[in-house]
């Protein structure tokens, strides 16, 4: 329906052949593949260790219930979340039996935590378990800074990657890999596409090594029942049938369709989001001159992010709706990333004083536009889209 659409999936031959060989194989449920998905996504992200489950709303709330159980968090039930995000962040909070604090970002033109606002609250309030936060488009939501804040205050801070798979900080640290975990998606949309997906890389590189591994171990039992002895397809190959169950949890595993696409994506995603770099840098120099619209850029630098989409900002009220309309006109889609969630009805708050604490995620919210960004746009795409917006606008 759309003649350009908003994202496209970077598939060929090569996921349809990965998929007949799990069919041929005969074995559908974890094993192997999942096996090699985990290790060559924790080593491409320099990480340790890598733990696959069924989406990346699952990773987030099985890193908060392993938050909610360590010993600094005791008793401690709530995470601070950024209102500007996908509604994930924060009802896997609730998944998890904590409360996500809603807080605001960092500018109207900047959607990422902001560092301020969350010291405010960590010196506020004496519950508060974690930080969340959320590598919008890809870029680095500054989260060096927010982990030294709120190391001062012994909290731990965890990276919803969903946008970010291969970004780095502008020193060069992968994204994911600096608080006590990155949880990633493999959504249709996103930069490494299964349909559903998800992988938490629980940090073993920085000071927490000891709980970088005690949360990798935890997650693979927490994501199969809790239970021990390696899951489905050890107990194929080992032929015993024994286990035994830790602790109540559920099934949120994945398959191996899902795996034998990651390995193939992850193959693709270096040359994918190269090519994102390139398409975010046009666009912005297409729009740069354009009066009233800017370009979401990163502030560690292009080269640094994963480009995951390509948010632009009109604050123009009107003209954005203009904009709005003619590409709708043209047959472009686009997006809006995001409401501010305390907007929604599931998480609105009666209190006034909450809306004004969150003035800046509301004015991001208003002038924020979604434009399309994949590897497969093309130049002369970028063009047009930004045309219509130039004659539009001015
Ligand atoms: C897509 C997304 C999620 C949820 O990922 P799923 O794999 O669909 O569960 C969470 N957070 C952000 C920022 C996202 O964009």
């Amino acid at each position: 329906m759309w003649r350009i659409p908003l994202s496209n999936l970077n598939y060929d031959h090569r996921e349809a052949e990965a998929v007949q060989q799990v069919l041929a194989s005969g074995w559908l449920t974890m094993g192997p593949r999942i096996k090699e998905f985990e290790e060559e996504f924790a080593a491409y992200h320099r990480a340790e260790t890598a733990v696959a489950v069924a989406n990346c709303t699952c990773a987030l709330e099985l890193v908060y219930r392993f938050l909610f159980q360590m010993q600094d968090a005791k008793d401690r039930r709530a995470i601070i979340v950024p209102d500007i995000t996908f509604v994930a962040t924060a009802s896997a909070v609730i998944a998890a039996g904590g409360e996500p604090v809603l807080c605001d970002v960092e500018s109207a033109d900047k959607p990422y935590l902001s560092l301020a606002a969350v010291e405010e609250l960590l010196k506020s309030r004496n519950d508060i378990a974690g930080v969340v936060v959320v590598h919008y488009a890809g870029h680095d939501a500054g989260v060096e800074a927010m982990v030294e804040l709120c190391g001062r205050y012994k909290i731990q801070v965890i990276e919803d990657c969903a946008h970010s798979p291969g970004a780095v900080t502008a020193s060069g640290r992968p994204l994911g890999t600096i608080g006590l975990a990155g949880c990633f998606s493999f959504f249709s949309n996103k930069n490494i596409s299964t349909g559903e997906g998800g992988m938490i890389l629980p940090n073993t590189n920085g000071p927490s090594v000891d709980i970088g591994h005690s949360l990798g171990a935890w997650a693979k039992m927490a994501r199969s029942h809790g239970t021990t002895g390696g899951g489905t397809w050890q107990r194929h190959i080992d032929g015993t049938a024994g286990y035994n169950v830790m602790f109540p949890a559920y099934n949120y595993r994945c398959t191996e369709i899902t795996a034998a696409l990651g390995i193939v994506q992850l193959e693709k995603l270096e040359e994918g989001n190269a090519r994102r770099r390139e398409l975010t840098q046009l666009y912005y120099q297409l729009l740069d001159p354009v009066d009233g619209v800017d370009v979401l850029m990163p502030d560690g630098g292009i080269e640094a992010s994963a480009c995951h989409i390509l948010p632009v900002l009109i604050p123009d009220e009107q003209a954005r709706r203009r904009v709005i309309d003619a590409l709708a006109h043209a047959q472009i889609q686009m997006s809006h990333h995001y409401p501010a969630i305390h907007t929604f009805h599931a998480y609105s708050q009666q209190d006034e004083s909450v809306f004004t604490a969150l003035a800046n995620a509301s004015a991001f919210a208003a002038r924020e536009l979604t434009l399309p960004l994949h590897p497969k746009l093309t130049d002369a795409q970028v063009h047009e889209i930004t045309g219509v917006i130039k004659s539009t606008v001015s």
